[in-house]
């Protein structure tokens, strides 16, 4: 072999245990370790079968949505994203973005790629939205999807959810948000707020390791 065995994997992993307090990833719950080092099984296996069921009922529980297609993707919180633009557009779509900073861009972004027609409605960096210019944006542009950032992590903002869903619906569109900074940190109600889809991560307020993207999605989605 010509490629000699590296002498750093001879050596025993040594991983600090560190405070940490940043927007992700956070401190794992000690019952989190430990699930992690259970045996494997196999994935037609009726006992993983159970687990994974009783995780989508935890996840519905933590959305508070009683949606039959409620999941773990095994992705990061941008896979959450991704999968809904890959999902819910098609080309010539055209999708609303609640844009108050990074989090409008990315998902802009995503959804260009997906062929969609992306229109903006825009506040300032540190700034929310009204029910008013959301249902005034839904009136001019007419949209299949609104996206809204329920915590911008880029400035701390956390948007008003109440009174969106029902806008929405009103505007045969569908209601997505993005919880992957603030899902576990403040209440959120999938169900009673009329939400179409919603998805988070498993490393911010949830205190998991990352890697899991939590998402539900609704009849209509
Ligand atoms: N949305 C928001 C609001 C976020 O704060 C983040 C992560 N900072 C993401 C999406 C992307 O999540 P991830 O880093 O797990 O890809």
């Amino acid at each position: 072999m010509h490629v000699p065995s590296p002498v750093s994997l001879q050596e025993p992993m040594v991983v600090p245990l560190k405070t940490l307090m940043g927007p992700g990833p956070s401190n794992a719950h000690p019952r989190v370790l430990e699930a992690q080092s259970q045996p494997l099984l196999g994935h037609l296996h009726a006992e993983f079968c159970k687990i994974m069921d009783d995780c989508k009922d935890g996840i519905r529980y933590m959305f508070q949505t009683e949606n039959r297609v409620t999941l773990a993707l095994s992705s990061t919180g941008h896979g959450g994203m991704e999968c809904v633009m890959a999902n819910l557009l098609e080309r010539d779509d055209v999708i609303l973005i609640a844009h108050n900073g990074v989090w409008g861009d990315r998902s802009s972004d995503m959804a260009r790629r997906q062929g969609a027609v992306v229109h903006q409605i825009k506040e300032p960096a540190g700034s929310g939205f009204y029910l008013q210019e959301l249902r005034a944006a839904l009136d001019v542009y007419k949209p299949k999807v609104l996206f809204v950032t329920h915590g911008e992590s880029s400035t701390g903002v956390l948007q008003n959810l109440n009174g969106i869903g029902d806008v929405c619906k009103a505007h045969d569109c569908l209601f997505v948000v993005d919880t992957v900074a603030s899902l576990g940190g403040v209440p959120f109600y999938a169900d009673q707020w009329g939400v179409d889809v919603v998805y988070t991560g498993s490393q911010k307020v949830l205190s998991a390791p990352p890697g899991t993207a939590p998402i539900s999605l609704s009849e209509n989605a």
